[in-house]
């Protein structure tokens, strides 16, 4: 079933098996039977192929990304803390249960941010494909631009990498 990404918060909406999937922007009824009401959305380092999901053990990037990521920077791209390797051990020491603390804060500052991130890609996707303007544009079509304008995942987790570690603004790029 088509869903499509609505450009103004990079979420995909639309009519799926499970429900109706709202964005940010409008109100999703909460799905039975399902950790989270999403069937899936751009993964938004590459926007080139699905990530996320309704299970609470989705990952939030594409597989190609997830296995990039796992690899070489160890970001907690996933949505649970575990799929992440973040955990405390019974009886933990206090340093121990401060680093989980910090671990789990990043975590939920990552995800907020990876939001952001797709959402400016997006926009610069659009932009390269000359489709400024567009305010809603199917999920399949983003994800064939994305392979032809955006770079390839190795590269686009990197971007990610060094912006996540390095804050500031997203980088426009060309
Ligand atoms: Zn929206
Ligand atoms: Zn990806």
């Amino acid at each position: 079933m088509g869903l499509s990404a609505h450009v103004a918060c990079g979420l995909l909406r639309g009519r799926t098996e499970w429900g109706e999937q709202g964005c940010r922007c409008s109100r999703t009824p909460k799905w039975e039977r399902a950790d989270v009401s999403e069937l899936r959305q751009l993964c938004p380092s590459c926007l080139s192929a699905p990530a996320g999901g309704p299970s609470r053990w989705a990952v939030l990037v594409c597989r190609s990304c997830w296995e990039v990521n796992r690899a070489r920077y160890h970001l907690p791209l996933a949505r649970h803390s575990l799929v992440n390797s973040i955990y405390l051990c019974a009886s933990p020491e206090r340093e121990q249960a401060e680093a989980f603390q910090r671990e789990i804060l990043d975590m939920f500052d990552v995800q907020k941010r990876l939001s952001e991130w797709r959402r400016v890609h997006l926009e610069r996707l659009l932009r390269l494909a000359g489709l400024e303007g567009v305010e809603e544009i199917p999920e399949d079509l983003v994800h064939l631009l994305s392979r032809l304008y955006l770079p390839p995942p190795d590269q686009a987790v990197l971007n990610l990498a060094a912006w996540l570690r390095e804050g500031g603004p997203i980088p426009a790029g060309g």
